[in-house]
């Protein structure tokens, strides 16, 4: 296996566990068929796995140091291509067909990843990602909880999540300070709600989070919302029976894109 000096600031914590790398790779439930994009490969654990699985690998890797030792490596490899770029600046359209992602993500970058992904929604089959915990359950909690906020509907609004399982810092070196879960996220076929307008929908939801302490009613006033009036506001509770009084945390989506829209008619009338 090569070795390069890990970079703090590419998030370079590498999977050393054989065994968790192959649960990871039949998490992401790899045929023959499959075109997969692989974030971030490092010394190439995931990669020689998904290769061994799939028609052809797509390996996105920005550290000018691993590059080479990549193409040295795989070299023999007809269905391996190591693409040597930034991947929040790759653009996953110019991908030819459907794929699957595969990724132990550097953790410096892990939600404005999967944001960036999911712009690629039509394209992407499903997402099988390791990332840091907490982050994990973020993005498959449930109205209720602490965990539950925008990041939660932000992916689950276009994805269905589901954390497969944990994985212990000793399974990397160096060792992060976290611990790390493996998320497998199915790509809906279309956004999990109708709503008349996703910006206002997300700003309606980022407000409802600002403060969680408030009441929605409150949260959505001090937010000021354009065109919002707090007539306006509570005719929209009136109207989708949705109590003010609640906390944001409370609400399921498919309540938030109710208020969304009711208050987006006001916007335009
Ligand atoms: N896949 C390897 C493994 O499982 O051991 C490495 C995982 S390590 C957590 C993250 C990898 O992502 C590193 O190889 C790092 O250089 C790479 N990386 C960091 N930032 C990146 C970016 N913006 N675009 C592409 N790769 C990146």
């Amino acid at each position: 296996m090569m070795y390069v000096r890990p970079k703090k600031s590419l998030g370079q914590h590498f999977l050393t566990d054989t065994n968790i790398a192959r649960d990871i790779v039949d998490a992401a439930n790899i045929s023959k068929d499959d075109i997969v994009v692989e974030i971030g490969p490092g010394n190439g654990i995931l990669t020689r796995l998904l290769a061994g699985r799939a028609k052809r690998v797509i390996a996105i890797e920005i550290d000018e140091r691993l590059i080479d030792k990549l193409r040295e490596e795989f070299g023999s490899f007809n269905n391996i291509e190591i693409i040597a770029k930034d991947a929040l600046q790759f653009s996953f359209n110019e991908i030819e067909g459907r794929f699957k992602v595969a990724a132990n993500l550097p953790y410096y970058i892990t939600t404005p990843i999967i944001f960036h992904l999911l712009e690629s929604r039509d394209r992407i089959i499903s997402m099988t990602l390791m990332m840091q915990r907490e982050v994990a359950e973020r993005i498959v909690a449930n109205p209720g909880g602490k965990d539950y906020g925008v990041l939660s509907i932000a992916v689950q609004f276009y994805a269905e999540p589901a954390l497969n399982f944990i994985v212990p810092s000793s399974a990397f070196f160096p060792k992060p300070k976290v611990e790390s879960a493996v998320v497998f996220f199915r790509i809906l076929d279309k956004r999990r709600v109708d709503v008349l307008d996703e910006g206002f929908f997300f700003k309606v939801v980022r407000a409802a989070f600002s403060q969680r302490r408030k009441t929605l009613r409150n949260a959505l006033r001090s937010a000021n919302l354009p065109s919002i009036t707090d007539d306006a506001l509570d005719s929209a509770f009136t109207k989708t029976g949705i109590d003010p009084k609640r906390r944001g945390e409370t609400l399921s989506i498919a309540e938030f894109a109710k208020l969304a829209d009711t208050l987006f008619c006001h916007t335009s009338s």
